[in-house]
């Protein structure tokens, strides 16, 4: 008899965004004429960039002719994407990559939910709270235990260094939901703690576009021994609008050992090159030459135009939020704002007057993680005037609670 993995039935229901668009649901039913703007929208809502285009389409243009079709390609990319990635998002700065440390795949959230093919159940795994609901998910499925790190005012958003010694830690900055940056300072707290206890760092760095402090690190290798420490993930999903033509990497450093109870040392480049060659059988050739367009000149100033489209929103969410006289973070260096409910309201209490008042929607942080409790989301992938206007709401709908 087939039995199952039973873990899976240890998953919390996470109906956060079936919730949300139930009781939205429910509203516009019963207010046919309401103006309802949605500021929890997690998707880009720009088009792709013009180079972006021009590459896609010659790509599919090769594939129209027998000389120069591609079929199946190397499963961990294309040597020319590879390249590509090392030069303009390493070497740059001075993190000496090799493209074999590269592996290009469909998106971050398959790999950082993947990645834990690598480890036994028996470790103890570190997932900062508020959270990207993948780690937890994917870390229920697979029996690990999880030990939640806290991020809130007190620690910066940025998590206590654990007083006990984890085995696995997943960190994402600029952070989702909550926008935070890790400054270089913590970053080498984490990287140290990580190095000390022989812990590997799980480092999500999908919104590494939007930051836009020179201090900020873009990449965990810029802190010196992450490359013993760290595996990190990167998508072309909110750098270059690619959530629906899906491109993402993973860095697995060929440095990076884990030691076996006798000794032995084994590569974790060597075991995720090994796992993606017999599950993954690589991104399409025509979305690896859209990501390539995007380290062209013209490809990065365009996505950095795009990307210089949302912080100005958000910048804009973020002042209106403090106009309104609410605790926020975030909007600066990424597309989130974390902002604080007025007078202490639940979040999911928060949600619904905002919906039933103002015809805003926003995510309610208790849906991200016990920690969020208290505070919810506005994201700045919403068009500006329209976002505007919700801020307005916002603003008008905290006054009458005052
Ligand atoms: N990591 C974080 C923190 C995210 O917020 C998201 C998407 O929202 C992803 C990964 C998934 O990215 P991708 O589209 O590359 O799968």
């Amino acid at each position: 008899m087939a039995k199952i993995n039973t873990n899976f039935l240890n998953l919390q229901n996470r109906y956060l965004f079936s919730e949300i668009a139930s009781r939205v649901n429910t509203y516009a039913a019963a207010n046919p004429a309401a103006d309802i703007i949605r500021m929890g929208i997690g998707d880009v809502t720009l088009p792709l960039v013009p180079a972006v285009i021009e590459a896609m389409h010659k790509a599919v243009d090769e594939c129209a002719s027998a000389e120069t079709f591609h079929g199946y390609g190397p499963e961990h990319g294309y040597a020319f994407l590879r390249e590509a990635i090392c030069k303009g998002d390493y070497h740059s700065r001075s993190v000496m990559l090799s493209p074999d440390e590269i592996f290009i795949s469909d998106g971050a959230k398959s790999d950082t939910g993947n990645i834990g093919d690598l480890f036994a159940t028996c470790n103890k795994v570190g997932i900062t709270d508020p959270v990207y609901p993948v780690y937890v998910d994917t870390n229920v499925m697979g029996g690990k235990s999880i030990h939640f790190i806290p991020c809130g005012v007190e620690n910066g958003f940025m998590g206590d260094i654990p007083d006990t010694a984890l085995d696995i830690v997943y960190l994402c900055f600029p952070n989702n939901p909550t926008g935070a940056v890790a400054t270089r300072e913590k970053l080498a707290e984490w990287v140290n703690y990580a190095l000390a206890n022989n812990c590997i760092i799980m480092y999500d760095s999908a919104y590494e576009a939007f930051i836009r402090d020179a201090d900020i690190p873009h990449s965990i290798y810029e802190i010196p021994g992450a490359e013993r420490c760290a595996i990190e993930f990167r998508s072309f999903s909110k750098t270059a609008g690619f959530t629906g033509i899906r491109c993402g990497y993973t860095v697995v450093p060929k440095a990076l050992k884990c030691t076996l109870e006798d000794g032995t040392q084994v590569s974790l480049n060597a075991l995720w090159e090994r796992r993606q060659s017999c599950k993954f059988n690589g991104a399409s050739y025509i979305s690896q030459r859209a990501a390539e367009a995007v380290y062209t000149p013209e490809g990065r100033a365009q996505v950095k135009a795009s990307v210089d489209y949302y912080l100005g929103t958000a910048s804009i969410i973020r002042e209106g939020m403090q106009r309104a006289g609410l605790e926020c973070i975030g909007g600066q260096n990424a597309p989130y704002i974390w902002a604080r409910t007025p007078a202490g309201m639940p979040s999911w209490d928060f949600f619904d007057l905002l919906l039933n008042k103002a015809s805003v929607v926003v995510t309610p942080g208790a849906g991200f993680g016990q920690a969020g409790e208290g505070w919810f989301r506005l994201t700045a992938f919403a068009d500006r005037e329209r976002s505007r206007e919700a801020v307005e709401r916002i603003i008008a709908l905290v006054k009458t609670l005052k």
